[in-house]
C-alpha cells in the first residue's frame, strides 16, 4: 500500500510561513508509531488488563511499590527499541527553525529527548527517572535495569524506597510543570498551537488550545480520528503523525 504524500491546504501553509513561535502538545498517538503502545484506547497495553493500571496508581506505590515496578518495568520492555519516528524529529526540526518553542507532552518514554527536542515540559514525567521517597534525592536507570526490574530500587544515599519520577494514575500533576504550562500556553499563547496524537481528554491539553483559540492564534490538530479538540482547532488534519508533522515543518520557515 503506497502512502501518498499528505497535501496541506494552501490557506494553512500560507499561514505556517508567518509563524515564529511554536507550541506542540503531544500525547500516546505519536510514539504509537514507534511501536510504543498507548495506555488506554484502542490497542493500547491496557485496554483489557485493568490489573496493571491499579499496579500504575499512587495507592498501589504506596502500599506495595514492588508491584508497581514490576509494572513500570513491563512499560520498559514494551518500549524496548522503540526509537523516534518521523513525527518526533519534524517536532525537533521546528523547534530548530522559530524563535520561542515549547513542547508539551503526555509521555513518558523520552522519545521527543531523543530526537532532539529541548524545551520539553513532560508533564507526565519519565519513566527511566527516579526520586527518593526518603530523601528526595533525583536518579536515573538504565534501560537495562528498568527491563529487568522485579522489586522497588532502593536509594543508595538514604536506602529509602526510589520511586518512578512519573505521575502514577490517581496522582497530581507536579505543581511547577503546570505553571510553565501556564505561563508559556496561558499567559502568550504562541502563534501555532499544533496537537498531535492525543485524544484530548484531560483540562491541561484542552485550556492551551482554548487559550490560543480566544488569542486567535493559529490552531492545528493531527489525529487519525476527530476528538472534542477538532471542532475548536482552526484545522483538523485527519492522519497518522509521521506522515502529517513533517509537511508542516516543511512549510515552518
Ligand atoms: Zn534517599
Amino acid at each position: 500500500m503506497a502512502d501518498a504524500k499528505p497535501t496541506l491546504p494552501a490557506l494553512l501553509v500560507e499561514a505556517l510561513h508567518g509563524v515564529r513561535s511554536v507550541g506542540v502538545i503531544t500525547g500516546a498517538g505519536v510514539s504509537a508509531e514507534s511501536g510504543v503502545p498507548t495506555y488506554r484506547g484502542k490497542g493500547g497495553l491496557y485496554e483489557e488488563d485493568e490489573g496493571k493500571i491499579d499496579a500504575l496508581t499512587g495507592t498501589t506505590l504506596l502500599s506495595d511499590p514492588d508491584r508497581t515496578w514490576r509494572a513500570v518495568g513491563d512499560l520498559a520492555r514494551h518500549a524496548t527499541g522503540a526509537r523516534p519516528n518521523a513525527a518526533h524529529l519534524a517536532i525537533a526540526e521546528i523547534e530548530k527553525k522559530v524563535e520561542r518553542f515549547v513542547l508539551l507532552t503526555q509521555n513518558v518514554d523520552g522519545l521527543h529527548e531523543a530526537a532532539g527536542s529541548r524545551n520539553v515540559i513532560d508533564i507526565h514525567g519519565s519513566i527511566t527517572r527516579t526520586r527518593c521517597m526518603g530523601c528526595g534525592a533525583d536518579g536515573e536507570l538504565g534501560r537495562e535495569e528498568l527491563e529487568a526490574i522485579h522489586a522497588a530500587p532502593r536509594c543508595r544515599h538514604c536506602g529509602a524506597t526510589l520511586r518512578p519520577a512519573a505521575v502514577l494514575f490517581g496522582e497530581f500533576l507536579p505543581e511547577e510543570k503546570v505553571e510553565r504550562m501556564r505561563c508559556e500556553f496561558l499567559d502568550n499563547p504562541p502563534a501555532l498551537v499544533l496537537v498531535v496524537g492525543t485524544s484530548a481528554l484531560f483540562p491541561y491539553i484542552v485550556e492551551p488550545v482554548l487559550a490560543a483559540r480566544r488569542a486567535q492564534r493559529l490552531t492545528v490538530e493531527v489525529n487519525p480520528a476527530p476528538t472534542v479538540l477538532s471542532s475548536v482547532v482552526a484545522w483538523f488534519l485527519q492522519g497518522g503523525a509521521a506522515a502529517i508533522v513533517p509537511e508542516i515543518a516543511r512549510e515552518i520557515r
